[in-house]
């Protein structure tokens, strides 16, 4: 007979070209693995190996938890992407910017304050904000939902606001910016996704307090680091207090892995490799999914309006070493990125677009989730390359479909 190929549970038949019919695609979860091509292209240089006696103390030589080295690449890695202004500021390092979101709150509530600050976001919004700061119970501050409620109330002193802003957002990719303003208003600028790759960078960031993650930016989320960028010296302290508290500090190993990665993303291609590769990935996976969802009725995805690009429009200048391919990034392509494609469901009848789609067999993130009710899914494109063919396959599929289920 002839020989069994190995194939990927989703694939079948004699070349492992066929899609077996009952092959779940997962767009839920937002594991960033669409780098990990990247990093198998520079295993040798990326690898580490940590002898036993190796960093074994509490603390680094100049007896903090946090590396010099490190905070020194992630400044350069910001100047490169041209997405945040760090020089002046303080940085803080966390397990995750998941870590970070509640140090901030925490370093922006006030301390014996007869009333608990109010967190809020605008919607949809990355539902951790709710979670995290309802599971951490304070009585300095409580989740209050949409931002947009509290327009009225900027001016009384007697009401402290945190506002969540995330840009771009999760899940819809929108460069969101402050809904509320005003003396006792404070935020946290949310720029997990402020990345070359996955939006347009009008500007370099330049916030009083800013959070970042490795996880959206070389995609290794399981090494749990992250950093915050932050302005005001006693909104630092307290955020150092806060990791001092909890964590005396992020793991050595994981600050030691995130330098190395840093290191990489450096040395390759004065820094812009990895921004390259990962906006062209997301940038074809973008079209592809917008060229299927264009010929449907029943589904729509978000519009992101063309923007300016700092961090392309300097790659686009005249030095002879670059790449032709990089030349022919335009503002108007760059339009087209997102980490997320947000998913409505326009039909009358389809009121829970996930079940809609889970019958389909793809996983999706409910809107309700997002506290944008069940009309929206949000459907992850940072997944590998086998997790994306399954989806697309999947909802062309489901567009063919329209005409005869209607
Ligand atoms: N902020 C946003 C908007 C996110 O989407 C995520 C992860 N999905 C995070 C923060 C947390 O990321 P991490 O803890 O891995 O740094």
């Amino acid at each position: 007979g002839k020989p069994t190929c190995e194939c990927n549970s989703c694939f079948g038949g004699p070349d492992c070209s066929q899609f077996s019919p009952d092959c779940v695609a997962d767009a839920d979860g937002g594991d960033p693995l669409f780098l990990e091509p990247f990093w198998k292209q520079h295993a040798a240089n990326s690898a580490l190996v940590v002898a036993g006696w190796h960093r074994m103390s509490y603390v680094f030589e100049n007896n903090s938890y946090i590396s010099l080295e490190l905070e020194k690449h992630i400044r350069r890695v910001h100047s490169i992407a041209k997405n945040a202004a760090t020089s002046g500021k303080y940085v803080v390092f966390g397990a995750g910017s998941t870590q970070l979101l509640n140090a901030a709150v925490y370093a922006l509530s006030p301390q014996n304050s007869s009333s608990p600050a109010k967190v809020v976001a605008s919607i949809p919004y990355y539902p951790i904000y709710e979670t995290q700061t309802g599971f951490f119970n304070s009585v300095n501050f409580e989740f209050e939902g949409d931002a947009s409620l509290w327009k009225n109330s900027t001016s009384d002193s007697s009401i402290n606001l945190i506002e969540f802003v995330t840009a771009p957002n999760n899940p819809d990719g929108k460069l969101n910016k402050p809904t509320l303003q005003g003396p006792s208003v404070k935020t946290i600028h949310d720029l997990a996704y402020f990345w070359p790759h996955f939006t347009a960078i009008p500007t370099p960031a330049d916030e009083d307090l800013m959070i970042f993650t490795i996880s959206k930016l070389t995609g290794h989320a399981g090494s749990r680091f992250g950093w915050a960028v932050v302005k005001d010296e006693a909104v630092y302290q307290r955020m150092v207090w806060y990791m001092t508290l909890s964590e005396m500090g992020v793991s050595r190993d994981a600050q030691l892995r995130a330098l190395k990665l840093l290191k990489v993303v450096l040395e390759e291609g004065d820094g812009k490799e990895i921004f390259e590769f990962a906006y062209q990935t997301m940038r074809k996976r973008w079209e592809r999914l917008s060229r299927v969802i264009s010929m449907s009725n029943r589904f729509s995805i978000q519009e992101i309006p063309p923007q300016f690009c700092t961090f392309f429009q300097k790659v686009r200048g005249p030095s002879p070493e670059i790449p032709v391919r990089i030349l022919h990034i335009s503002k108007q392509l760059h339009l087209r990125n997102a980490a997320y494609a947000w998913l409505k469901c326009e039909w009358e009848e389809d009121k829970d677009c996930s079940a809609v789609l889970r019958g389909a067999n793809i996983l999706s993130r409910n809107g309700s989730m997002f506290a944008a009710g069940n009309r929206y899914v949000r459907l992850s494109l940072i997944r590998t390359d086998d997790d994306f063919e399954f989806l697309l396959h999947r909802m062309n599929n489901l567009v063919s479909d329209e005409d005869g289920s209607k």
